[in-house]
């Protein structure tokens, strides 16, 4: 049994729901999917009162099972007027789990800024915010450290999602006490901060209650056990972590370059790619950095990292392959110092990496710099933090920074930054960018590495579909998606693991399940709030401009692909092939 919050801000009251069996689990992005649809969201104002603000935990939060407590946050996007689910590692949904609460939703909006206590010993307060306001993540977290002590999680509202800006997602604290993990898509921050509500702070406590104690230590040891027995784990996450990634879209063309004009960064020497995750993990080593390190107690699949300077000292956590190429390649940046830089000032200012980098590398074909140039994007940072006239038109994002700069060369679906694969070369990645109700978010369906050139629209499509079934249903059960090479192969286990955990009878299908009936749930919300088949077409440049060096332009419409979830019946039931699931 555990606690629903739901927190009026208008009045400060609460009201309490007891959640237990099958409700516990099915939580994360399909308890966010079900609840905006049931409650009519489609068409609110998704900065006014009646978007509501869900924080959502799954069912092995607050215990030490590998990868198991992503916080799931959503509402009514005020990026793309869509749905959004933005979720995060961190310790927030650990603190949500000890305390035996499932999650919260923030109803309508607070008349002052303030920062809602959740104590260990069950009470809630709700506190004065006015000296945190207008401060760094950075500086505001060591000020919570000061006055709640270090034995917290906690979700913030950064500077930018202050003055709404649609950059801001929603920072969480890492199982250092660092603001540095991010639900970070789609402007989540923005309807935090039109709720008045500077962070969430949580004492955290003790593990919780389980159905079945024994036997959910033993599944954690043994779900451990494979974890470390995968080579994707101990070959790829452990050593080198997201931004390995690069190396591989960086060869086929596939990554971001310069606004999107070229799918390669070379050096005119034939130099080592500065850019890539070999190069930036073996700096990071030889420095004394961080290249194994768990974001949330337990994860033993630690692909986060802590980059450090020349001198050794932290520079940002954790440098990811998807900030590497927005805010890096795609900018034209060569230099990680640089990236690691840019990095540290989005997660101060609690903004998207891929947004924020997307949108620079506008600017900069506006004519408003050159790629590459750092002066300029320190620049950017300091009008975003200031607030300023420029910060705010900004902080608006990739899409509206465009319109107003009236260029054709904008990389967004659904009013959302395409994220680090670029569709003409990583297609079956594009499709779920495409078709997706999230916007452009490359985690809704990542299949990057599945050599496409040869084959047929429909083979294509039920790869995509098959990864979007899977990453909903992980999505739903707060679940990292990066453990997905050991967890769809499987999925027994990890269905008895719940049982054990919560005492439900979940058959093994439950996540196949859980993950169409999200699909679905989502599209239904998006079509209520107004989207149409023409919502899923690239933009116009990635059919008419060949991608350097492969040459290739996008080859799928959104005629072609907008029917993808009529289709969810005809793919398999056993989870994502391999081949297609694993990143390396
Ligand atoms: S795999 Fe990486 S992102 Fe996922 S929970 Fe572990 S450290 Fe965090």
């Amino acid at each position: 049994m555990r606690r629903y919050l739901h927190i009026h801000l208008q009045n400060q009251t609460i009201d309490t729901e007891q959640l237990d069996g099958e409700a516990l689990v099915k939580a994360g992005r399909y308890l966010i999917a079900k609840t905006l649809v049931d409650n009519n969201v489609a068409t609110v104002d998704p900065l006014g009162p009646d978007n509501p603000l869900i924080f959502s935990a799954g069912p092995f939060a607050g215990t030490a099972f590998s990868n198991a407590n992503r916080t799931s946050v959503g509402c009514k996007s005020p990026l793309t007027g869509g749905i959004k689910e933005a979720n995060s590692g961190g310790t927030f949904a650990y603190g949500l789990g000890r305390l035996e609460i499932a999650g919260l939703t923030l109803h309508g909006q607070s008349k002052d800024w303030v920062v809602i206590h959740l104590h260990k010993d069950g009470a809630m307060t709700f506190d004065d915010a006015t000296p945190y306001m207008g401060k760094g993540n950075v500086e505001v977290t060591a000020m919570f450290h000061e006055r709640y002590g270090k034995h917290i999680a906690v979700g913030l509202c950064g500077p930018v999602g202050e003055y709404l800006g649609l950059l801001a997602g929603i920072t969480f604290t890492d199982s250092d006490g660092r603001p540095s993990r991010l639900a970070a898509r789609g402007g989540v921050g923005a309807v935090m901060g039109s709720k008045k509500v500077k962070a969430i702070v949580i004492g955290l406590h003790r593990m919780p209650q389980l159905h079945d104690r024994p036997k959910h230590v033993t599944d954690m040891r043994t779900y451990a056990q494979k974890l470390q027995a995968d080579p994707v784990v101990s070959g790829f996450y452990q050593p080198t972590g997201t931004m390995g990634m690069a190396d591989y879209t960086n060869y086929v063309g596939g990554i971001p370059v310069n606004n999107f004009t070229s799918g390669q960064q070379t050096t005119a020497d034939g130099g080592p790619f500065t850019m890539g995750g070999t190069y930036i993990s073996e700096l990071n080593n030889s420095r004394g950095g961080k290249q194994t390190h768990a974001c949330m107690p337990g994860c033993i699949i630690q692909c986060s990292n802590v980059y450090v300077d020349a001198n050794g000292k932290e520079m940002t956590s954790p440098v990811e392959y998807e900030t590497l190429a927005l805010l890096g390649t795609n900018c034209g940046l060569t230099n990680p110092d640089h990236l690691a830089e840019m990095n540290q000032y989005c997660n101060d200012l609690g903004i998207d990496t891929i947004e924020t980098g997307a949108m620079i590398a506008v600017l900069m074909d506006a004519g408003l710099a050159q790629f590459g140039d750092v002066a300029f994007m320190e620049q950017v940072f300091t009008e975003l933090r200031q607030g300023s006239d420029k910060g705010r038109l900004w902080a608006g994002g990739t899409a509206r920074v465009g319109q107003h700069y009236g260029i054709e060369r904008v990389p967004v679906i659904k009013g959302q930054a395409i994220s680090a694969y670029d569709p003409r070369v990583i297609e079956v990645t594009g499709i779920s960018m495409m078709t997706t109700a999230q916007g452009a978010d490359h985690t809704t369906g990542n299949v990057a590495r599945m050599q496409s050139f040869d084959k047929e629209l429909p083979e294509l499509m039920a790869a995509s579909l098959a990864s979007q079934i899977a990453c909903a249903a992980v999505d739903s059960v707060g679940l990292c998606l990066f453990g997905r090479s050991v967890t769809n192969p499987n999925i027994d286990f990890l269905a008895q693991a719940v049982n054990d955990t919560i005492g439900t009878n979940l058959e093994p299908n439950f996540f196949q399940q859980i993950g169409r009936e999200t699909l679905r749930l989502e599209v239904a919300f998006n079509r209520a709030a107004g989207f149409t088949e023409a919502d899923d077409e690239l933009p116009a440049f990635f059919y008419q401009e060949p991608l350097a060096p492969t040459q290739r332009t996008a080859r799928f419409h959104a005629a072609d692909v907008h029917e993808i979830y009529e289709h969810m019946d005809e793919v398999g039931t056993e989870g994502v092939p391999d081949q297609y699931g694993r990143v390396s």
